[in-house]
């Protein structure tokens, strides 16, 4: 490059000396020459520069400067220059529009204000999730539009990482974070959290209903046997309390039981042995599985089911115990009760019908959930853990199944189990 430069300099200097001496031999006067020359330079100069100027501006390519020599080297080296920079831009603008196509299509809003809080950019989540709209609220104060007093007091001063609020219009909660990023801007991130919400109350509720369903007993137990330590009992005494405390303490090992089946079917870690079933045959063998209850309301059994039904036994003989268990000790003695089944083109359904207590319409949605409970005086007595139908929901879950319930208070109810069948 330095060469080249320096050799076509000295090609301009010796092309300038040759005008110099060649008016000088015409005009006889070195001054008039130089002169001569040096005005003929500036004006060459002027014109080439003005061409190359409206060339850049024209995008018109200056033919007359041909491709050797100093004007046209120099032209050249411009218009690479400005290749590059096109390059250079186009490279920017496909990483800008990049970079907007990635928050856009981010499901946290973004937003961008300034000292003044002043909005100056946000991404298409804002406006789904705070209607904060990138065509008319930039330039707006965020404090106008988004008006929880929560988030503006956490908005000037941030001590936590985050921020929840519950927005009770719109049933939501939302986690708003708000990260400075340099002197005078703030990114301000919100997310939806409502369903973390929810997962973590069902968890503290869960653990609060386990905690009060295992002291219960356990309360009994501890006052009985205190009371066994601190007085003095006859043997028959002795025998009826020693009662009581195994049977709390039965209590407490079938919730446990409970508990644990119904963690091992929701985390799926039963080991699933589909075989083919005969729907008549299994009814049959749960309802003498509950021959020794006395005093147990009539049970009848409606099955024309003929098809052999593909699925883990113990877990379909487990969701009609229960649900027969239910029956049992939801419908009085005088009442009745009938286990039908029904095959159908494309599924089978097993119904458990009682005509006992009933379920209010309100409550039938929640019956499912662990400990949900209609009411307390209900249930002194029928020996209930509060699980049994969440076991139910999930073991026909993994069966591919569904369950439907139909009640009426004091008419009694149907437990519909509803079972796919697949093409094999
Ligand atoms: P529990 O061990 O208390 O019976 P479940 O999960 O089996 O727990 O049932 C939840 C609640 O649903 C019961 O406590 C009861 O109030 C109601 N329930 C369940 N089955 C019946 C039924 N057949 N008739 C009336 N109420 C029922």
């Amino acid at each position: 490059m330095g060469s080249n430069f320096f050799g076509l300099l000295t090609k301009q200097l010796a092309l300038v000396v040759f005008f110099v001496c060649f008016a000088w031999l015409i005009t006889g006067s070195l001054m008039v020459s130089v002169s001569l020359v040096f005005i003929l330079y500036v004006l060459w100069n002027s014109l080439v520069f003005s061409a190359i100027r409206a060339s850049i501006d024209s995008d018109l390519k200056i033919e007359w400067l041909g491709t050797r020599g100093f004007y046209s080297e120099l032209y050249s080296a411009i218009q690479g220059l400005i290749k590059q920079s096109w390059g250079y831009r186009k490279r920017f603008i496909s990483l800008i529009s990049e970079v907007n196509a990635l928050a856009g299509s981010l499901p946290d809003a973004g937003i961008i204000v300034n000292n003044r809080l002043i909005i100056e950019w946000c991404n298409k989540a804002s406006k789904e999730l705070l209607g904060i709209n990138s065509a008319h609220d930039i330039g707006q104060r965020i404090d106008q539009l988004l008006r929880y007093p929560a988030f503006l007091e956490y908005l000037q001063n941030p001590k936590a990482d985050y921020l929840d609020i519950e927005d009770q219009a719109n049933k939501r909660h939302l986690r708003f974070r708000v990260i400075r990023y340099n002197k005078d801007k703030r990114l301000i991130s919100a997310r939806d959290v409502t369903q973390q919400v929810k997962t973590n109350e069902i968890r503290q509720d869960f653990i609060a209903n386990a905690s009060h369903e295992l002291k219960t007993p356990l309360t009994t137990i501890k006052g009985y046997s205190e009371l066994i330590v601190d007085s003095n009992f006859n043997p028959q005494e002795l025998n009826s309390l020693a009662t009581v405390i195994t049977a709390q303490a039965d209590r407490m090992n079938k919730i446990i039981e409970d508990l644990l089946t119904l963690s091992k079917i929701e985390s799926r870690s039963v080991s699933i042995d589909k075989e083919e079933i005969d729907v008549t045959e299994l009814l049959l063998q749960v309802v003498r599985a509950f021959e020794y209850l006395v005093d147990r309301p009539e049970t009848k059994i409606d099955s024309t089911s003929t098809r052999m039904l593909l699925a883990d036994e113990q877990l379909l003989h487990s969701i009609v115990e229960n649900l027969l268990s239910n029956a049992y000790r939801y419908t009085p003695k005088e009442g009745g009760i009938i286990l039908r089944s029904r095959d159908y083109e494309h599924e089978t359904i097993i119904e458990v019908i009682d005509s006992g207590l009933g379920i209010p319409n309100n409550e039938i949605s929640r019956i499912t959930e662990r400990f949900y409970r209609i009411d307390k005086g209900r249930h002194s007595g029928t020996g209930g853990t509060g699980l049994g139908l969440a076991i139910v929901k999930h073991s026909l879950d993994l069966l591919g199944g569904t369950l439907e319930i139909e009640s009426e208070i004091n008419r009694g109810s149907i437990f519909r189990c509803r079972f796919p069948i697949k093409n094999r």
